[in-house]
């Protein structure tokens, strides 16, 4: 039985496309093609699968003003991020092009024989992706799985299905051979959740809400199946009184409203020094409420719509009946608007300062000392990133080391690059994604030993 699903734009509500949703039969036929392909993909050489990577990257980029439209349309990203999530895309395939020639195992001194490793794909794939980032985090998970001689089946998004749906057919233009990469949109309580049960899928890597991650790794383990998550964060920005207070609150909007805010990297909250509170807030006046929401096709837009009638409901939620601080403007009328908000956190405990909101809110809280700061930075079960603005370098560097968290940055906001690795400590995560060592987590380690004497 076919069902479909109505893609909608959410800075205007219009439907864009309808979109056929897999069932159960249907996921696993694709994951039946998908061991297969996994037969001749294994044996490509290494220099043939890093072309076929490269040209995959070169093909995104011919592409890449279409794709960063669609993204536009389909989750409301604003122009300029969503050519830059393209280009990540590209970036990523580049990158990981480098790695087939470069993925060896090693030989070690052994009595009798010789003892040698090799680093061997784990088999099928699967890749569940949310809406909040569809083209990059679609990549992160298929660029090192397929480098690594891996076949990839992907579930998009329900919302944000047709970047991913794109990328698999230019996968197939730039010469990837059917069946390697195969992008499957459906619910995730059927696709996603074939992926977890189907024996012959052999590792799932999942980015989403902690509470779908925790039924994920609790399914995975009847399988002993290997797991990548990427969950949730409610990451802190520690702005210290010596920091550069012009520069920390001209940064604080684009660290916690880019992407609507709808970014797990989000500096939803701010630790600031109680001497410094008030200047701080009046420093982020001017670019708070300046900043500019609207049409996210317009070049000028820093921020577009949430993506969907429900987000936003919950986003509102946080809200209701409270004092803002600070406040921006945004459109009325049709699409998923929100403006972008400045909260004074109640206490440590005040939902608003402790749930991850997913929204274009910052809960300010003051604290008195380091010490003070760290321990309300880690009161939280996630830890994903977070920030620290100051300009005493021990300082930065010894807080740097308290906190919690996987992704920090010193006088900055940016937490995610590709050469580098990602990923959460405690509830925002497992397992890392990107950087120099991402092919580790999509091979085995065989160990071979030779008889000599
Ligand atoms: P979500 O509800 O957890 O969904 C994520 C993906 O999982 C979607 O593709 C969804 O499919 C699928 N899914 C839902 N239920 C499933 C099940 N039972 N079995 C298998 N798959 C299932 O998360 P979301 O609301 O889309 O995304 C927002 C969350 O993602 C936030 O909490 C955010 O922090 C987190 N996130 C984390 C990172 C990171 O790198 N740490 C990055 C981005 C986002 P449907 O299409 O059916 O919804
Ligand atoms: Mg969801």
């Amino acid at each position: 039985m076919t069902t479909t699903t109505s893609v909608r734009n959410p800075a205007t509500e219009e439907v864009l496309q309808e979109v056929e949703l897999l069932d159960e039969a249907a996921t696993d036929r694709a994951i039946e093609a998908s061991a297969r392909a996994l037969e001749s993909w294994r044996r490509v050489s290494p220099a043939d699968r890093a072309r076929l990577l490269q040209r995959f990257g070169d093909v995104v980029d011919e592409h890449l003003e279409e794709l960063a439209q669609l993204e536009v349309r389909n989750a409301g990203h604003v122009i300029g991020n969503a050519r830059g999530e393209a280009a990540n895309v590209r970036d990523v395939l580049r990158y990981y092009a480098g790695s087939p020639e470069r993925h060896g195992g090693r030989t070690i001194p052994v009595a009798g024989g010789v003892a040698m490793t090799f680093p061997e794909p784990l088999g099928v794939v699967g890749v569940i992706v949310p809406w909040n980032f569809p083209m990059p985090i679609a990549g992160w998970g298929f660029a090192p799985a397929l480098a690594a001689g891996n076949t990839v089946v992907l579930k998009p998004a329900e919302l944000t299905p047709l970047t991913a749906i794109r990328l698999g057919e230019l996968a197939l233009e730039a010469g990837l051979p059917a069946g390697v990469l195969q992008v499957l949109p459906g619910k995730g309580s059927v696709v996603g959740q074939r992926f977890v049960t189907h024996p012959a899928v052999r590792k799932v890597v999942f980015t989403g809400s902690t509470e779908v991650g925790r039924g994920i790794m609790r399914g995975c383990a009847d399988q002993i199946k290997r797991l990548t998550l990427e969950l949730g964060g409610k990451n802190a920005s520690i702005v210290f009184a010596d920091a550069d207070l012009a520069a920390a609150a001209a940064g604080a909007p684009g660290g916690a409203f880019d992407n609507s805010g709808q970014d797990c990297c989000a500096r939803s909250r701010m630790l600031v020094h109680k001497d410094v509170l008030d200047e701080v807030l009046e420093l982020l006046r001017a670019p708070v409420e300046g900043f500019r929401v609207g049409d996210p096709a317009d070049e000028d837009s820093a921020m577009g719509p949430l993506i969907c009638a429900d987000h936003r409901a919950k986003v509102a939620s946080y809200l209701d009946g409270r004092d803002v601080l600070l406040q921006g403007s945004c459109p009325q009328g049709s699409g998923y608007w929100m403006p972008p908000t400045v909260l004074r956190a109640e206490s440590p405990q005040d939902p608003a300062f402790t749930e991850e909101i997913f929204g274009p809110v910052i809960s300010v809280l003051p604290f008195a000392d380091e010490d003070e700061a760290v321990r309300v930075a880690n009161d939280t079960e996630y830890g994903l990133s977070g920030s620290i603005w100051t300009r005493d370098i021990g300082r930065a560097l010894r807080v740097a080391r308290r906190v919690e968290a996987g992704n920090l940055s010193v006088n900055s906001h940016a937490s995610v690059r590709h050469n580098t690795p990602f990923g959460g400590f405690k509830q925002s995560g497992l397992g890392r994604e990107l950087g120099p060592d991402a092919l580790e987590a999509f091979s085995e380690t065989k160990t071979v030993f030779v008889a000599t004497d």
